[in-house]
Formats: structure tokens, C-alpha cells, sequence
């Protein structure tokens, strides 16, 4: 699935294209062997890939050539450098790829429900006006298949907090509705409605190829991948 246009590539894997984790239960080479596939398969890298541990938290950090391969203690990430695609890992939470088609600027985001409640789409887009200059009006973005209102329940707790945090539309009996959330907050921010893409794939019950950390924990994860190509 190729997303947004010609001077990036950008696109989420399928549990077909096998577990992208290093921090599941499959073994190191079984993981290194996917990415090189996909690497292969979209063009890019796999040397220069960087990807993060995803915490659940709102930690950004801006990547470059020097930055290790693995980001610690990170949730999202931004680059501006070309031919460094930048991966979130995705079992259910939400992956979210951020693309400035003016200023040539990308991120990649982890949105579980935590990170959702932090914010974090907003964070992104705060880092990427105060380092890069990016207006958000000329930023799209793409939600990744996820797990959907229909599969995501929580308990009464949760469900008020829900409530009574964003607003009752995104609750419905105890199901939550977090795309809806990260949709509001990037419509806050100033995205485009236009710009905003919203895979409403559930991964837990849509019996498409994609893991679901619901359905088993012992899934792997796919992955969305986002890089700027050095175009001329
Ligand atoms: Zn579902």
C-alpha cells in the first residue's frame, strides 16, 4: 500500500510480510529476516532504518544519519534527512505517519491509548512547526489499521475517563473509539481533514493480515515505514 505521493515511500506491512519486532517472542534472525524482505520489496535501506522501543509514552526525538538504530524511550520520531525511513511497530495500538509535503519533513508515531491520551499527534506536530517550520496545513496523515470501537473495550473506569477527558462521542457503552481521538487532535492542530487518513481496518476482528496483541499476546508486529527519497 503506497501512501501519499511519489517523493516518499511510505506504507504499513501485513502479518504476510511476517513479524517486524525484535522485542516479541520470535527469534532475532526470524525479525531481521522481515525487514530485509521489506526492504527489498519497497526499496530502501535496512541499514539506515531507524525504529523505536515504544514505551507508551509521548517521548519525540528528532533522528538523523548519527542517531542509533534504536531509539530508546521513544514513541515518535522525525526526521528531515532523505533516505532514512523511519518504522513504528503495530499490534492493535495505533501507527501513525506524519509527511510535511512543503518543508519535506516526516515522522512516525506510536499512538496506543496511553500516547493518545498524552497527545502525542499533537507533540509531533508542535516538534515539526518548532524545529522544521511546518505549517500542519500542508501535513498529511495516514492512521494505520488498528483495533477499532467494535473490539476495544475497557472497563468503567477507563470508559468515564474516556467520557469525560474527550467527550462522550468516542465512547459507546465501554468501547472506545481512539481514532476519533487522534482525529480530533490533529483537526485541533491544524491538519487538513482532507490530509487525514484513517485506516478503520479493526485488527482484531477483520480477518485481514494483521496481528492483534487482543487476539494473542504472543503476536508479532507489523510495521508502517516512512522515508523521503532523494528525489531530484
Ligand atoms: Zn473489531
Amino acid at each position: 500500500m503506497q501512501l501519499l505521493d511519489n517523493r516518499i515511500i511510505s506504507f504499513y506491512t501485513t502479518s504476510s510480510d511476517g513479524n517486524m519486532a525484535y522485542y516479541t517472542t520470535d527469534s532475532k534472525d526470524e525479525v531481521t529476516k522481515n525487514r530485509e524482505q521489506i526492504a527489498l520489496k519497497y526499496g530502501f535501506d535496512i541499514g539506515q532504518l531507524r525504529y523505536m522501543n515504544q514505551v507508551h509514552g509521548n517521548n519525540i526525538q528528532i533522528v538523523d544519519s548519527e542517531s542509533p538504530s534504536l531509539i530508546m524511550e521513544c514513541d515518535g520520531i522525525i526526521t528531515n534527512k532523505k533516505n532514512l525511513p523511519l518504522m513504528v511497530q503495530i499490534a492493535d495500538c495505533i501507527g501513525i505517519l506524519f509527511y510535511d509535503t512543503k518543508k519535506q519533513v516526516i515522522a512516525a508515531a506510536h499512538a496506543g491509548r496511553n500516547g493518545t491520551f498524552l497527545n502525542i499527534s499533537s507533540k509531533i506536530l508542535n516538534k515539526m512547526r518548532e524545529s522544521f517550520d511546518s505549517n500542519p496545513e500542508d501535513i498529511k496523515v495516514t492512521l494505520s489499521p488498528s483495533i477499532q470501537k467494535c473490539c476495544y473495550e475497557v472497563d468503567i473506569d477507563m470508559a468515564n475517563l474516556v467520557k469525560n477527558n474527550f467527550g462522550e462521542e468516542f465512547v459507546d457503552n465501554r468501547h472506545i473509539d481512539l481514532q476519533g481521538i487522534n482525529k480530533i487532535q490533529l483537526l485541533q492542530n491544524g491538519v487538513k481533514d482532507k490530509n487525514i487518513y484513517i485506516s478503520y481496518t479493526c485488527t482484531k476482528c477483520s480477518q485481514e493480515p494483521y496481528f492483534s496483541y487482543r487476539n494473542n499476546p504472543n503476536c508479532g508486529r507489523f510495521s508502517g515505514v516512512i522515508m523521503l527519497k532523494d528525489y531530484k
